[in-house]
């Protein structure tokens, strides 16, 4: 009788085991089909999010987060823990978790890096795509005329800080990446550091100044140990820190209230680059229709600084004036752009090198987020309403209101 137990058991056992493995198999392809919808659609994160009977899926394309699909709720912690597996996070803890892995769809790899947050309802997830071997430059991200100019400046000078900072979905990563692409010479060393990744980013960012580098890029500028590293590090190396914040005055404020050595921050800062970005319209089924008088008197009404926005249109697309251009909007949404209208984005940089006041200010430590905004803005290289504007004029992205 008891051998008929163990048997029926162990029966019960193996079927649950096989269902087990089949369970595994069909969240690991069902992860699959996930992804491989995410990268088709260009999608820059994919979204799990758990409700009470199901769980919601949302990418976010172009900037914009849009609901996907719905998937049912029984498939949810089967999902989760094949993204665990790829990942090589803990199955078994209910803390916050970060990972990384790879995923090759139509050759072309993919790194997806993954965090769970745990909630009353199951594991939330966010999956960010990037290409693994990203071949943008910074032309093509959105870096034109008198911006791409100075930056270029910058980056061939000997020694100095340069913050590059961006706001969220801003696409920065992919702007270090093509900075980093960029100052792939044989004559230059570059050390790349990353400070979310490693656990002693300092030590790391010292282990790499024994190798005399040229050029070191930071991503992720935070915490005092590493910016004084990167702050005395710009007296002979020229130092790229990267961060993530809602504004360049943010970001430098929270670079110098780090700071321990206030003037060799205030000497050694070149300036910063501060990047938003917008949804790129469908350069397929985008309509152009030239600029009416309506449009033409709001623009040299609202906009202060004609002479600035027409050099950089001049510049930029070598046309004569503005009311030579068109603009476009509404795109009618076609197979290419997957009827959403837009195609990818465009950045919108605006880059300011550091003023004598803005050092001056650093110095005596009277820095505040409104002194630090305004010299910012002044000292701009082209402000970055004036470079919304014009690519707005020449039909890349959405017109916005002036008035506002
Ligand atoms: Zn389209």
């Amino acid at each position: 009788m008891q051998r008929v137990v163990y048997a029926a058991s162990a029966k019960i056992t193996n079927r649950l085991e096989s269902l087990d493995k089949r369970g595994s198999r069909e969240a690991d392809s069902l992860l699959q089909l996930l992804l491989r919808d995410a990268i088709k659609r260009r999608a820059s994160s994919l979204h799990l999010e758990p409700q009470t009977t199901s769980t919601i899926v949302r990418l976010r394309i172009d900037g914009r987060l849009l609901r996907s699909k719905i998937i049912s709720k029984h498939l949810h912690d089967p999902l989760v823990a094949a993204i665990k597996r790829q990942a090589e996070l803990d199955d078994q803890t209910f803390l916050p978790q970060n990972g990384s892995f790879t995923i090759e769809i139509a050759h072309q790899p993919t790194s997806i890096h993954a965090t769970c947050l745990p909630t009353l309802i199951g594991e939330r997830i966010v999956l960010h795509l990037e290409p693994a071997e990203p071949t943008t430059s910074l032309q093509q991200l959105g870096y034109w005329g008198s911006p791409l100019t100075e930056l270029g400046r910058w980056l061939a000078l000997p020694r100095g800080l340069i913050l590059l900072v961006g706001d969220h979905g801003s696409q920065l990563q992919q702007t270090s990446a093509a900075i980093m692409r960029l100052l792939q010479q044989p004559s230059l060393r570059v050390a790349h550091v990353s400070g979310s990744t490693s656990r002693q980013p300092s030590a790391k960012l010292n282990l790499a100044l024994i190798d005399n580098p040229d050029v070191i890029l930071i991503n992720n500028l935070s915490g005092s140990d590493l910016i004084d590293t990167a702050v005395s590090a710009a007296a002979s190396h020229l130092v790229i820190g990267v961060t993530s914040a809602a504004s360049a005055e943010a970001a430098l404020l929270e670079v110098a209230s780090w700071a321990s050595d206030q003037y060799s921050l205030s000497r050694f800062l070149v300036g910063v680059v501060f990047q938003s970005s917008e949804a790129l319209l469908c350069p397929i089924c985008r309509q152009v229709h030239p600029l009416s008088s309506v449009q033409q008197k709001l623009i040299s009404t609202h906009y202060p600084d004609m002479g600035e926005l027409l050099g950089h249109y001049r510049s930029t697309y070598g046309l004569p004036s503005i009311p030579a251009a068109c603009y476009s909007r509404e795109p009618k949404g076609c197979k290419a752009c997957h009827h959403s209208g837009t195609n990818g984005q465009i950045a919108i940089p605006e880059i300011s090198p550091a003023s004598i006041r803005l050092k001056r200010l650093i110095i005596n430590g009277d820095i505040s987020l409104r002194t630090a905004q305004s010299e910012l803005r002044k000292s701009a290289i082209l402000k970055s309403d004036a470079d919304h504007l014009t690519k707005a004029l020449a039909g890349h992205i959405e017109w916005r209101s002036l008035a506002a």
